[in-house]
């Protein structure tokens, strides 16, 4: 199949050519998915996108008057995209929907860590032969509450790892998971009570329209005061102006968030040269109990490798004329 692979980085290349071991005809190209840039998958059957790429409505139109009938998505969240319209124009779509749990709990539990023990200050000290102590005294986790949100694949590694910490964990989603009960001492309790208990509080969930700024100002004000706030999660999840009000008055201690509600065009590039536009995120960035990694939590070689490894799955799959096992 000939297939355009758009919003690829050098970082993933090499782990794209692999996996396709030369099965299929590509066409790697930086470019965002847009309206502007879809005609790029001209005469391709099939395309390959990540989550900054545009899968809306109009997008997907224009795809399917140029001939793509295959959307292969090198990601497990799939958001950005109207499946809605695919259906209703028989472009098949799949994702990838798990490629390492691990990578991205990981980086969450590491947001906790560097935020509680103030890495990034000491750091930066350390830099200027300032070796004082003054003002990097954290907690210990042994004891604390962690509040899981979403106790899907990430989430419950992320409850394993924060077990192992000694905390003690409560969960809000609407499936349980029995095993994180008994295994692990997970209580799963009401959103209202995980934020009301929560020394610190981490997100899980995919953004749908239920969750979609599920932390705002009205669930900010259920929390403890000097609560910590982690998302790995999607940046739809948090009202990000209500999560800075509450940065400026100490009712959020600190925030670590790998993604951001308005990252598209901004995560995943160098715009070191240029005068950031964006207020909201100048106004993160400029709080020194903030940390903000460009949705960088998937990225470890096993993750890339099995990114790459299930998407051209899918698209072989496809191009056999069978029915992929990850198609939404
Ligand atoms: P998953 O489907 O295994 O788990 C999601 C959990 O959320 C499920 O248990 C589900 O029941 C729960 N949930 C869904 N809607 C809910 C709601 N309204 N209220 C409460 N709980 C709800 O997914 P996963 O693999 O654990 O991934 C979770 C999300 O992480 C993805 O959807 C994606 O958005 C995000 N993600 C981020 C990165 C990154 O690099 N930052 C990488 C991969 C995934």
């Amino acid at each position: 199949m000939k297939v355009t692979c758009f919003s690829t980085k050098e970082f993933e290349r090499k782990s794209l050519v692999k996996a396709n071991n030369g099965n299929h005809d590509l066409l790697m190209v930086p470019d965002t998915l847009s309206l502007s840039t879809a005609s790029i998958a001209q005469r391709c059957e099939g395309i390959m996108i990540f989550t900054g790429d545009d899968a809306s409505a109009p997008v997907i139109e224009k795809l399917h008057s140029i001939g793509v009938r295959y959307i292969a998505l090198r990601s497990a969240g799939y958001d950005n995209v109207n499946l809605q319209k695919a259906h209703e124009l028989a472009i098949k779509v799949a994702n990838v929907p798990a490629y390492s749990p691990y990578a991205i709990a990981e980086h969450s539990i590491l947001l906790m860590l560097a935020l509680n023990r103030k890495i990034i200050s000491t750091s930066a000290r350390i830099h200027l032969k300032n070796f004082s102590l003054n003002g990097l005294v954290g907690f210990d986790m042994n004891g604390k509450t962690a509040g899981i949100i979403g106790t899907g694949k990430i989430g419950s590694v992320a409850v394993k790892i924060l077990h192992g910490l000694g905390c003690r964990i409560l969960a809000y989603d609407i499936n349980q998971n029995k095993e994180l009960t008994t295994s692990y001492g997970v209580k799963y309790t009401s959103l209202d009570e995980l934020l009301k208990q929560s020394d610190i509080i981490s997100i899980y969930t995919p953004l749908t329209q239920a969750t979609k700024r599920l932390i705002n100002k009205e669930s900010i004000d259920k929390m403890k005061n000097g609560v910590m706030l982690i998302n790995t999660s999607r940046g739809g999840i948090v009202d990000t102006s209500a999560v800075i009000e509450a940065l400026k008055n100490g009712k959020i201690a600190s925030a670590g968030l790998d993604v951001y509600e308005n990252e598209k065009g901004i995560f995943f590039f160098d715009r070191s040269n240029e005068v950031l536009q964006d207020d909201l995120l100048s106004r993160l960035m400029a709080f020194n109990n903030v940390i903000i990694t460009p949705h960088q939590a998937f990225l470890t070689n096993e993750a890339l490798e099995n990114i790459a490894d299930t998407s051209f799955q899918n698209l072989t799959t496809w191009s056999l004329g069978n029915k992929s096992k990850n198609e939404l």
